[in-house]
């Protein structure tokens, strides 16, 4: 790796592989007053990581990145095995990013034995993803409350991109009195809209052409939305006559629901906060995406610009 890759103040992470080394950096960090920030991810890390780091390392004194392809999380006939990983190359990223610390654990580390205890949050977990992929969110849930009880007292920084995730992880800590602040991050785009995500690899040429449709009936749904409109059903339907004009896309949902609940109302209400979520199998892949937008309010520049940054690394 050559040095002018990286920024003269920037310290490659330490690669921590067992918790008891992790706890043990930790709790003399905080020993010592300082405030530890954690990112979790699978890795294969890109820029809409590296914007979670960054903001982690802006504002914790020691920030921890953990790189766990996470078994319970992936069903059967998932892409678990296939799924991209590269530790030296996160590494790297993280790094320019701000991170001290790269938690690599292996699976063992991580589930010793059968696991007997999992976590479930009800009711939004069964929804959206949670239809598409039974499991997933326990998966999801058990392994980040074991990154939580790892890492201990800290600020914990996860993608709106995956708004459900966010949703379950924030409900998770409150419910169960986690020391932790759970803090949601603006989606990193390419610059024709679509959102970085590490299975965007799986994408074909031809695939990663219409890829951008995603986002464009998303902004469809935002603007009716912003314009008034208040039937969930309508808008919908915008978000799927758009996706509809590519046949590569195998839609599974596309939807407009309250934020925090994720179900649909008969009817939102001028003022409301809507969600649009989207989800779609694109060739190999299965792609997610949302954005926001409220009942009859314009979208402000701020909004559309925090929805199609492209930070760089
Ligand atoms: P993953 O490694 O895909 O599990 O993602 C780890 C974290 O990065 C999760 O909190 C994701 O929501 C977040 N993330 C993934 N892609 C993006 C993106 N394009 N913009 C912002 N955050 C993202």
């Amino acid at each position: 790796m050559s040095p002018e890759r990286h920024a003269p103040t920037t310290v490659l992470p330490v690669i921590v592989t067992t918790a008891a080394e992790l706890g043990a950096r930790l709790d003399a960090a905080r020993a010592e007053g300082r405030t530890v920030g954690l990112v979790p991810t699978m890795g294969a890390l890109h820029r809409g990581h590296a914007g979670l780091i960054r903001l982690a390392a802006e504002r914790c004194d020691v920030t921890v990145v953990s790189v766990f392809v996470n078994p319970l999380q992936f069903g059967a006939g998932e892409d678990f095995e296939a799924y991209p990983r590269d530790l030296d190359a996160d590494a790297d990223l993280a790094g320019r990013a701000g991170a001290d610390v790269v938690f690599a654990p292996p699976v063992e580390e991580m589930y010793p034995r059968p696991i007997q205890t999992t976590v479930h949050v009800d009711g939004i977990t069964t929804v959206l993803e949670g239809a598409f992929r039974p499991g997933h969110f326990d998966g999801v849930s058990t392994v980040v409350a074991k990154l939580f009880a790892l890492t201990g007292r800290c600020r914990a920084y996860f993608g709106e991109k995956d708004w459900q995730q966010l949703a379950v992880v924030r409900r998770m800590a409150a419910d169960l009195s986690m020391p932790v602040a759970v803090i949601g991050v603006p989606t990193v785009r390419e610059p024709d809209g679509l959102a970085l995500s590490s299975r965007n690899v799986y994408l074909s040429p031809a695939e990663r052409e219409v890829a951008p449709l995603i986002h464009l009936a998303l902004q469809a749904g935002a603007q009716l939305v912003a314009d008034g409109e208040t039937d969930p059903v309508s808008i919908s339907s915008v978000m799927v006559s758009v996706l509809a004009t590519e046949p590569a896309f195998d839609l599974h949902y596309a939807v407009a629901v309250d934020p925090h609940s994720l179900v649909s109302p008969p009817a939102f209400h001028p003022g409301d906060e809507v969600r649009l979520l989207v989800a779609t199998r694109l060739g190999r892949a299965r792609l997610i995406d949302n954005a926001g937008a409220i009942v009859g309010l314009p979208q402000t520049p701020y909004d559309r610009k925090a929805d199609t940054t492209c930070a760089g690394a």
